[in-house]
């Protein structure tokens, strides 16, 4: 193969990790990287709890791929279609026009959206925290709640605008609950007509939060978000949302306007419109991460089902976390090597290094390696964790600096002025209906190329 082409869908934890390597390890000039991403940032999603709350900047956890990919050709737009038989990706631009990659090699890291049920009203009145958009907006949301029950003297409205529900007892919906409650704390000593009467709710079907922790450590995370007001129930889902009220599982009504929805991912709809083999919706995977029967393509992070060989259990997944993506992105660059010079793959083997999880403020809990640690040394070990983990000079920096600028100066719960448009609920943040089926992705591809 002459000069061949690897094309790389994704650019967060997994693809930017497979890329730097890829870089590090191909002489220049010998093989063609192309990335396929939507945006010209690697988000670090484990912070965005903390864009939410305003603690940090947006910009503080958006990695400039440019800056970080110098021999990667950089290709502005979704991949909206995958034809494998010509190996092309059909890829849907910025600007809305269609183009067309060539691939000799397939790296799909995607990623997932936030999964929903079928559950009415959710997807029009449900909130989501999984990107920089949804953050920006929500803060805007919670603290217009705020400002116009502050305003009213509808106590009815008061009630609705003042409570406040996250869906998911996983670390997503932990840390947004708590960093959220910390925001209205800060915001309700300047708006005193409000009283302090706010209510925040944390549901799960689950018996337990975080399970992953271990029940001291869950425990310990339950009791403290129960200490500072928020009201954890368990065993409890949601049956309806509307404008103003959401029904849950246990037959209460609340009286709400903001629900959260943070119940786990779902893998890109990508995955499923490629026609490739998938299991339990991801892609499925051996454990040297390329697709059975189409060794020229490779999946990892949380659109793929890659094996965990660090656990006796038959078919256990590695969970979707950014530990797993940003290890397995390496191995995938090196099997796209050996792959392209006819050499044996290797395996990817990750035993998990344990959970921290920030509960804002001075609160925090961890199991680094196993052990359990809270307060303030958990606090600690999380922060060190997250300016290691953080791929970039500049964001690093400035999330030091957002951290020491609320511990000197404290909060800013000023909203930027997002109310009223109308892009900020779960049906308008994910484009889940530009995928192609495997026809589709043909049809488009044979335009190009002419066969
Ligand atoms: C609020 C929150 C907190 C978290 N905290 C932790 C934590 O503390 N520890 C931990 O280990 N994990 C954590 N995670 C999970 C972790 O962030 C994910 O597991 C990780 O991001 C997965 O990496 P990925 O590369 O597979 O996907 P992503 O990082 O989501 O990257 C996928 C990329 O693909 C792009 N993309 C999507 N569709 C397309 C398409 N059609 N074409 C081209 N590009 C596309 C996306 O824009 C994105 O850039 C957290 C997640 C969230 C949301």
């Amino acid at each position: 193969m002459a000069r061949p082409r690897v094309v790389v869908v994704g650019g967060g934890f997994a693809g930017l990790t497979a890329l730097r390597r890829l870089e590090r390890r191909i002489p220049r000039g010998r093989a063609e990287l192309v990335l396929i991403t939507p945006n010209d940032y690697m988000l670090y999603q484990p912070l965005l709890p903390q864009v939410a709350s305003g603690l940090l900047t947006p910009q503080s956890i958006a990695v400039s791929l440019h800056r970080q990919l110098r021999q990667t050709h950089m290709v502005p737009g979704a991949a909206v279609g995958v034809d494998t038989a010509s190996r092309t990706v059909v890829v849907r631009k910025i600007s809305g026009e269609y183009g067309y990659e060539r691939y000799d090699r397939l790296v799909l890291a995607p990623g997932g959206n936030t999964r929903v049920f079928d559950i009415p009203g959710l997807i029009e009145y449900g909130r989501g925290n999984k990107n920089l958009a949804e953050a920006v907006y929500l803060r805007d949301h919670v603290l217009a709640q705020l400002e116009l029950a502050n305003a009213t003297d509808d106590q009815a409205e008061r009630d609705e605008r003042c409570t406040f529900i996250v869906v998911g007892g996983g670390y997503t919906g932990v840390e947004t609950a708590a960093s959220l409650e910390l925001l209205c704390e800060e915001a309700c000593r300047l708006y005193p007509g409000l009283g302090g009467h706010i209510n925040w709710h944390l549901v799960d079907i689950a018996p337990r939060l975080m399970p992953e922790l271990g029940e001291r450590l869950g425990d310990s995370a339950m009791n403290l978000l129960r200490r500072r007001g928020i009201e954890v129930a368990l065993g409890v889902s949601v049956r309806e949302v509307t404008q103003d009220k959401v029904t849950l599982t246990d037959d209460r009504v609340l009286p709400c306007r903001t629900l959260i929805w943070t119940a786990g991912t779902s893998p890109s709809p990508l995955i499923g419109s490629t026609g490739l083999p998938t299991e339990r919706g991801k892609l499925k995977v051996g454990a040297d991460l390329s697709v059975p029967g189409h060794p020229e393509v490779f999946g990892l992070g949380d659109s793929a089902a890659v094996p965990d060989l660090s656990k006796d259990e038959e078919g256990a997944l590695c969970p979707p976390t950014a530990q797993h993506a940003s290890r397995q992105g390496p191995v995938a660059a090196d099997n796209v090597i050996a792959s392209l010079l006819d050499r044996p793959l290797t395996e990817y083997r990750h035993k998990d290094r344990g959970l921290l999880v920030d509960l804002s403020g001075r609160d925090a809990v961890a199991r680094p390696l196993g052990r359990e640690v809270t307060g303030l040394p958990a606090l600690a070990l999380t922060r060190a964790y997250h300016m290691w983990a953080l791929p970039s000079g500049p964001g690093r920096a400035r999330v030091a600096a957002n951290w020491g600028i609320r511990a000197l100066l404290g909060g800013e719960v000023s909203r930027l002025g997002f109310l009223n448009r109308t892009i900020d609920t779960l049906v308008d943040t994910e484009e889940r209906s530009q995928y192609l089926a495997p026809e589709q992705a043909r049809e488009k591809a044979s335009l190009v190329l002419g066969d």
